[in-house]
């Protein structure tokens, strides 16, 4: 059987150049001439045709508008045309390229440039067409993978999108803080039930449209998950909750549904950013479940504690430079008796703090967010004034004093001025260094045992008492203990605790104190509560003795009262 050609369309050009053409392509295309912008589309659609080929000089029509009008003409899309032109004519040659033309070539045709440019001019239609197909697809490819990802009916994402989305943008920002929001409309079912399937279609519309202008789909994402929940995961600075749901309310209220309809939401600080997202959708959720049933409250952190504590701390460290300036920052003193004499022997100073708003902090809390800030060196600079210039007053009233004792927070023994400082204060309140007791806890053994010796030493030299603090409540107790020389030691409370129920208790207790006894230290025992606890530790020695079976810590005019009374 014959080979059919595929065809090169050849329009207004002589016997000669078709001769030529014919010749030049006899192995790969048949030439058909053709006298009609017309004739030229009626063979088009019935034959393979590869290059439509218009001769500029063709007496019969006007080639450029043959050109124009083929370039224009959508069945011809696929198919390119050239231009012959006679030699020299540049202006020909460039009017027909703006026309549409793609390639050109003189008459008489030569050989292999004529080969060569429909070969090219083939070449870029392919390449063209190419181009052009792959983006058709891509676009069918994102139009079916938006089907797959979007909830058709809100426009919002799907749950596996969500879960995808969201774990990328949290990676993508690691230092960004996000919150996941878990959202549920009270009673969605008895509205689908009383009302038609229509009524609420509209609500989890109306929902979606507000999600879609509230979050800034740069920074958040939303979600229909399920029937009536909605996820969020935004970062967490952008969530004002209240807000949320008072918005939330307003949307659904201007739809006029005779019915009320309430949002309530659970919501997962993500904390844990290695967590899938699943899981922090669930910890959303389980937050959410804590209120289902109560009208009241909207809304639930998970773990409230740990969020409570977070603000917490963030108005300590907001407030704390301010609060030391306009004196919100107090001591009481706590009495300290002898187990013997059942006299006041001594007192501890111990920080208060209160706060215009939130009333009395206590030292539980902000000491240790001082102590990792570092706020806890002038604090406690501020308590050993105040001790000193308490000290003076009593002194300047003609009273008799007893030594009170200060804490002496780990931190301080970074500072360069430590003792100077020290030094200056009872110069400057001129009282005697033994007036002054230092309370040092094991934990600033821990950070650096040699400095902390010397430091130690020239607390000594100066006429300070040392006391270690907490004795027994860490690893390092004994080793700080034969090491460092202290002059009391402070036995932690929680061994006075339990020598009511444990007879192994009171022989540690009883031990530590002879131990005390022995190395030449005084003991203070600390948290005694009970007459019980008191009879027992009286039997075992003379110490001394703090705990609220005493007194509690004391404003110090009621210390002074109390003190004043024992005197007189
Ligand atoms: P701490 O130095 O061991 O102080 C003793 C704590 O035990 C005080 O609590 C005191 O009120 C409490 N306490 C005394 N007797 C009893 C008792 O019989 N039973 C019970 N349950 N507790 C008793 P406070 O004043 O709340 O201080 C807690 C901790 O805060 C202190 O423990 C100390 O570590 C720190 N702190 C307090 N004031 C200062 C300060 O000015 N500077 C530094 N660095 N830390 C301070
Ligand atoms: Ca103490
Ligand atoms: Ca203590």
């Amino acid at each position: 059987m014959e080979k059919v050609l595929p065809a090169l369309i050849l329009a207004g050009a002589d016997e000669n150049i078709r001769a030529d053409l014919e010749n030049i392509f006899s192995d790969k295309y048949t030439i058909v001439e053709v006298c009609s912008e017309a004739e030229c589309l009626d063979f088009i659609a019935g034959n393979s045709v590869k290059v439509v080929i218009v001769a500029l000089f063709a007496q019969n029509f006007d080639a450029f508008e043959f050109i124009k009008n083929l370039a224009q003409n959508d069945r011809l899309k696929e198919i390119p045309i050239m231009a012959i032109i006679d030699h020299g004519d540049d202006e020909g040659a460039s009017r027909a390229l703006d026309l549409g033309a793609m390639e050109f070539f003189t008459r008489p045709p030569s050989r292999a440039i004529v080969r060569h440019r429909v070969h090219n001019v083939l070449a870029r239609y392919e390449n063209r067409r190419h181009r052009m197909e792959k983006t058709i697809k891509d676009k069918y490819l994102a139009e079916l993978q938006n089907y797959i990802e979007i909830d058709s009916l809100t426009g919002l994402y799907r749950r596996d999108t969500f879960y995808k989305k969201a774990a990328d943008l949290m990676h993508a920002n690691p230092y960004v803080t996000y919150a996941i929001v878990y959202l549920d409309i009270s009673c969605f079912k008895v509205i689908n039930d009383l009302f038609h399937i229509e009524t609420g279609n509209r609500i989890l519309k109306a929902t979606a449209e507000y999600f879609k202008r509230a979050i800034n789909p740069q920074i958040g994402l939303c979600s229909r998950v399920e029937a009536d929940h909605f996820i969020l995961c935004i970062p967490q600075d952008t969530l004002n909750i209240d807000r949320l749901i008072s918005e939330l309310d307003i949307t659904i209220h201007v739809l006029n549904i005779s019915h009320n309809i309430l949002f309530y939401a659970g919501v997962y600080i993500v904390t844990d950013i290695s967590l899938p997202v699943d899981q922090m959708c669930d910890r959303a959720s389980m937050a959410l479940r804590k209120i289902k049933g109560h009208y009241v409250t909207r809304y639930a952190y998970y773990d409230a504690s740990l969020r409570e504590r977070m603000l917490k701390e963030q108005m300590i460290v907001r407030d704390m430079d301010f609060a030391l300036k306009d004196n919100q920052f107090t001591i009481f003193l706590q009495p300290i008796y002898n187990s013997q004499t059942r006299k006041i022997v001594s007192a501890e100073a111990l920080v208060r703090w209160f706060h215009p708003e939130s009333g009395m902090i206590s030292p539980g809390y902000f000491v240790p967010v001082f102590e990792r800030n570092g706020f806890i060196v002038r604090l406690d600079r501020f308590v050993w004034e105040a001790t000193c210039r308490f000290l003076r007053g009593q002194l300047d009233a003609g009273k008799s004093v007893v030594p009170v004792s200060v804490n002496v927070s780990r931190l301080n023994f970074y500072s360069f001025d430590l003792v100077i400082f020290l030094l200056n204060l009872i110069k400057k309140y001129n009282i005697e260094p033994w007036m002054l007791k230092l309370e040092v806890t094991e934990s600033a053994y821990t950070d650096n045992p040699q400095q902390l010796a010397s430091i130690i030493r020239q607390f000594k030299e100066i006429g300070f008492p040392v006391l270690m603090d907490d004795f027994g409540s860490g690893y390092s107790s004994l080793n700080m203990l034969k090491n460092l020389q202290f002059d009391v030691l402070k036995v932690d409370m929680a061994f006075v605790r339990e020598i009511e129920q444990s007879e192994r208790a009171r022989k540690i207790l009883r031990t530590i104190i002879e131990l005390a006894e022995e190395l030449g230290m005084g003991v203070v025992t600390e948290g005694v509560e009970t007459q019980t606890q008191l009879d027992y530790i009286t039997e075992m020695g003379d110490v001394d003795i703090q705990g609220y079976y005493f007194s509690k810590p004391l404003p110090v005019e009621d210390f002074k009262k109390l003190f004043d009374n024992q005197n007189s």
